[in-house]
């Protein structure tokens, strides 16, 4: 897979690539940046009656590409390859900072992190545009693509009802078992980890985020049942990142099953 380096390409090319794929494009919002405007843009591709909703964000960070590509990587191959997701709404928000994006930092234009600000009464831009459109139904599952600059292997963060129904268990050993190497260290990000998962299940949710919060917090007090956070090494290559994500999202799929 070829990196596509700049936002606007980005998104010109998920918006023809989804069309094809069935989904259908919105603009939550555009930010100014070098003169020019850049939508950021929310997918979605609903099935029959009520089923259950799962939301797929990427890019928030602008210097991890490897979920944004998987993104692409998903449309493309949608729906012939991804039998699992007939039976869920399934929404898709693929590049939140375009401009970190651009620039190749996590922060945005302003230098700030994103991911710190749900919640918050005063969210930059981009945020304020995906609190709005999230505030408007609930999602039952969330799912974050990221990349970790420190990691040697995959690891995720999952809040999940509880410990016997975490997803993240059978997502590493489907990874492990492709070859795909794993962070087996017992503290990651200062955090208590167990090979690669770093596990709350009764994580307090503040009833209010007077500094912001990351965005899985933001949509478990919004309503989500799941929240799943992968991070994939950058020192790797982009093809085998976004196979590790692909195969993580179909895992994820696979132990749902609404
Ligand atoms: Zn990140």
């Amino acid at each position: 897979m070829t990196e596509i380096l700049e936002s606007r390409a980005y998104t010109e090319l998920v918006r023809k690539i989804s069309t094809k794929a069935g989904f259908r494009s919105r603009v939550l919002g555009k930010i100014d940046f070098n003169g020019a405007s850049i939508p950021i843009l929310s997918l979605s591709r609903k099935t029959e009656g009520h089923s259950p909703r799962i939301l797929i964000a990427a890019g928030i960070h602008g210097d991890e590409p490897a979920g944004p590509h998987a993104i692409l990587s998903l449309l493309e191959r949608f729906p012939d390859d991804w039998p699992e997701f007939a039976c869920c709404h399934v929404e898709i928000v693929p590049l939140i900072n375009p401009t970190g994006f651009d620039l190749r930092q996590r922060s945005n234009q302003s230098g700030t992190d994103l991911n710190r600000t749900f919640g918050s009464p005063t969210p930059p831009a981009e945020i304020r545009f995906l609190m709005d459109d999230y505030r408007r139904r609930s999602v039952d599952l969330f799912v974050d693509l990221h990349e970790d600059v420190d990691t040697p292997g995959f690891y995720l963060y999952e809040l999940s009802p509880s410990e016997s129904e975490a997803f993240g268990p059978s997502i590493i050993s489907a990874l492990r078992k492709a070859g795909h190497p794993i962070n087996e260290s017992s503290i990651i990000e200062g955090m208590a980890a167990n090979d690669g998962l770093i596990l709350r299940t009764s994580r307090p949710i503040p009833r209010t985020f007077r500094k912001g919060a990351p965005q899985g917090l933001y949509l478990k007090k919004l309503g989500a049942n799941r929240t799943l956070t992968f991070e994939t090494p950058p020192k790797l290559p982009l093809d085998e990142r976004v196979a590790m994500h692909l195969l993580s999202l179909r895992t994820v799929l696979s132990c749902w099953n609404p």
